[in-house]
Parts: structure tokens; C-alpha cells; sequence
């Protein structure tokens, strides 16, 4: 087997999903949140369970398990919703 993986740097695809390349297509895609926030290149094999977009493990996000994990920005979206809800 290859050890060099193959990788796609085109922008974020709604009718490709991170989540379907890397799991799929077996290909490592860049950080959503480095490459938007950035300009910073970083290929990863992970991707948010809930976006499906790809995100750098420890700094953009954290890894759960069985390549599902969830980013920064679902993370926080969702520690908001959680707030919102406990003060109604
Ligand atoms: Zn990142
Ligand atoms: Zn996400």
C-alpha cells in the first residue's frame, strides 16, 4: 500500500462532504477552519460528525472515536444552544 495519501484541496462541497471523501475516497482534505480563518494548510483524515467538514484534531476539534468527532464550531454552537436552553 501507498504510504503517501492522496489528498484534495478544492473548497468545501455540500454534494461532497469531507466526511464522504475521507471515508470514501480514502483522501485527506484541509482543515475547514485553518484554511477559512487562516489561510493555513493542514491536511487531515478527520471530519465533524455533525458539519462533515474537516477539521484539525486538537486544535480545530476533538476525535471521539471511529473517525467520528466534532469541530470548534459545532462544539461552540452547541455549548450556546445548551446555554439558551438551560436560562428558558
Ligand atoms: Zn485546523
Ligand atoms: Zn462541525
Amino acid at each position: 500500500m501507498n504510504k503517501w495519501h492522496k489528498f484534495d484541496l478544492t473548497s468545501f462541497d455540500q454534494k461532497r462532504t469531507d466526511k464522504a471523501k475521507i471515508l470514501e475516497d480514502k483522501i485527506w482534505v484541509p482543515c475547514r477552519i485553518c484554511r477559512d480563518m487562516f489561510a493555513r494548510l493542514r491536511l487531515t483524515e478527520r471530519f465533524c460528525g455533525s458539519c462533515e467538514r474537516a477539521f484539525c484534531e486538537g486544535e480545530h476539534g476533538s476525535f471521539t472515536g471511529r473517525n467520528i468527532g466534532i469541530c470548534v464550531r459545532c462544539y461552540n454552537k452547541t455549548a450556546m444552544e445548551m446555554r439558551v436552553t438551560k436560562s428558558n
